[in-house]
């Protein structure tokens, strides 16, 4: 039996995923999937009470609690809120994480966002993606883990509200009909207590869980369902090209369901391969 696909969702600060790609992380986890849920920082900055390392505390375990309720794991790559940068250091680091991770799929980030941290880590884990498979990119990180065999597929998730910094609607690849998992997506949001009463004080956002729901229903009712996720996959030059997401849920991208093929050759990042792209 081939080993599950490995799933790893990196964003940039805990709840950025229960917001836009949770419910498709559900999926994969049903259709047997092993997930990693993991955030740049542990969210330090979220807070008006608490100072920066009890609120990360904090935070670290609501994140932990969402991703158990999909039997995930959970990562943090400790980099801290307004100061990720797309530098050497940081992408060795990200490199690193993937590695370890060994995934077959990413997510992440969109390239355009209303926060530095959501584009730094964008770019950070699309290069990370390419540097993790080329044997003679050290990560200088201790115990480092060996490259991984080929570049994983590599999603981007919909930047808040799917706008761009012009206001207007960026691009969607495909949907993910998640009507049917949306209470536990919601769930996972939910876990993320600390950020309910911290958004009511800084935006005045007293809906922390319903604003979840609308941008859902409107990304639903693009496809006629209702409750949706938007994404887009990364198609650069080496870069896996068919969609492995879409195949593995057995959707079609637009509302419709497809039957998964078995014809699928066998991946999985293995520990003792060699790299068979990324050659720089
Ligand atoms: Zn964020």
């Amino acid at each position: 039996m081939n080993p599950p696909i490995r799933v790893l969702a990196l964003h940039a600060h805990p709840d950025d995923l229960e917001f836009q790609c949770a419910g498709t992380l559900a999926l994969l986890r049903e259709a047997g999937c092993h997930i990693t849920l993991a955030t740049m920082t542990p969210g330090d900055c979220g807070s008006a009470e608490h100072d920066a390392e009890a609120i990360a505390e904090f935070r670290r375990n609501e994140a932990r609690a969402s991703a158990n309720l999909i039997d995930a794991d959970y990562l943090c790559l400790e980099f801290r809120d307004l100061a990720i940068f797309n530098d050497d250091e940081s992408r060795r680091k990200v490199t690193e994480a993937l590695r370890r991770v060994r995934p077959d799929l990413v997510l992440t980030a969109p390239p355009v966002d209303y926060l530095c941290d959501h584009e730094m880590t964008s770019l950070l884990v699309r290069d990370a993606c390419f540097a993790a498979p080329i044997p003679n990119y050290v990560t200088r990180q201790w115990e480092p883990a060996p490259p991984l065999t080929r570049i994983p597929h590599l999603y981007f998730v919909d930047p808040i509200e799917g706008i761009g910094r012009d206001g207007l609607p960026v691009a969607v690849g495909f949907h993910v009909d998640i009507s049917r998992v949306f209470v536990l997506k919601r769930q996972m949001l939910a876990c993320h207590g600390s950020q309910r009463h911290w958004l009511r004080k800084h935006h005045g956002i007293d809906e922390y869980l319903e604003s979840q729901a609308r941008w859902g229903e409107r990304r639903g009712r693009e496809i006629g369902v209702t409750q949706a996720e938007a994404f887009r996959q990364y198609l650069g030059p080496a870069y896996p090209r068919d969609n492995l997401l879409l195949e593995l849920i057995g959707q079609d991208g637009s509302g419709g369901a497809v039957v998964p093929t078995n014809s699928r050759e066998p991946r999985g990042q293995g520990t003792r391969g060699t790299a068979d792209q990324g050659e720089a």
